[in-house]
């Protein structure tokens, strides 16, 4: 593989990163859920999947008010309502908030409402996006754009660590390719490989991955067996009502389903990993 100079973000042998976003440990021993709809709709909406989030024990809930549309005439998003309205979800449910940051001028209602900024695909090398954000001291969930490389991808956290926020989560969201039958292409190999070559936690999102509800779990399940931190997914109570992303939004039911499996997974990798460390002190 071509080497690029990685000056912040270099695998160190012994260090793995963990970042805290409000009450949730990303990075750490156990996988995170981060869920919520695609757009936030209405104070209703979002209580109704906080109430839902709580009861799972899940501890992130991830909407956006700035929505990158394709087409200019889809729904834009609630703005800085949609943001005010998270903050005060989080608060009364103590949730940790991630919201989407698309431009330079958002950063200081984002600063002042969420606890992770997130930089979309479409964002990803928007460099002076990414030079603002690393004088900032919130964390970062970057998502990988539409079609870069892993190089570009690591260079885009590069570009925030390199301004002094050492606070950057990556998200493998799925990549283009030639194939119409999934909305995207989920490149695993790429979080065994980011684990490889960063220190950072990585997430999955199944939901833009795949952009079919029925392949979301069991991508989901391939996502945590491959060890990445955490899954990013998108739930709406009522998902055919979605104003953004309908086909890929799960039932708050599915949710649930997601949540426990995730468990038994986690579960199963822990086992795993003490396992290997066993035959290991055994063979030494
Ligand atoms: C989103 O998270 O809703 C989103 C627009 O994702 P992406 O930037 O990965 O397309
Ligand atoms: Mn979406």
């Amino acid at each position: 593989m071509k080497s690029i100079p990685q000056k912040h973000t270099k695998q160190h042998p012994k260090h793995k990163t963990e970042i805290k976003v409000g009450n949730m440990l990303i990075g750490g021993a156990e996988p995170v859920v981060m869920a919520g709809p695609c757009a936030v709709e209405s104070y209703e909406q979002l209580r109704e999947v906080a109430l839902t989030l709580k009861m799972l024990g899940v501890k992130g809930l991830r909407a956006g008010a700035f929505k990158p549309r394709t087409s200019p005439y889809s729904f834009q998003g609630m703005g800085e309502e949609g943001i005010k309205l998270l903050s005060r979800i989080g608060k009364e449910m103590d949730l940790a908030i991630i919201s989407e940051v698309m431009s330079i001028e958002q950063i200081p209602i984002m600063l002042e409402h969420v606890d992770c900024l997130q930089v979309g695909s479409r964002n990803m090398q928007n460099f002076d996006l990414l030079k603002a954000l690393g004088k900032t001291n919130k964390p970062i969930l970057l998502k990988r754009g539409l079609a870069a490389t892993l190089d570009e991808f690591i260079n885009a956290a590069e570009y925030i660590l390199a301004g002094g926020n050492e606070q950057v989560i990556l998200c493998e969201r799925g990549i283009r390719s030639f194939d119409p039958a999934t909305r995207n292409v989920l490149d695993l190999a790429s979080v065994a490989l980011l684990r490889e070559r960063t220190h950072l936690p990585i997430i999955v999102d199944p939901s833009h991955a795949t952009g079919q509800r029925s392949l979301i779990i069991p991508a989901s399940r391939a996502g945590i067996a491959i060890g990445s931190d955490g899954l990013l997914v998108e739930a709406h109570p009522q998902p055919e009502k979605s104003v953004s992303d309908a086909d890929q939004a799960l039932s708050l039911d599915e949710l649930a389903e997601l949540v426990r499996q995730v468990r038994i997974m986690s579960d199963a990798m822990l086992a795993c990993e003490e396992d290997v460390l066993k035959s290991l002190k055994a063979s030494a």
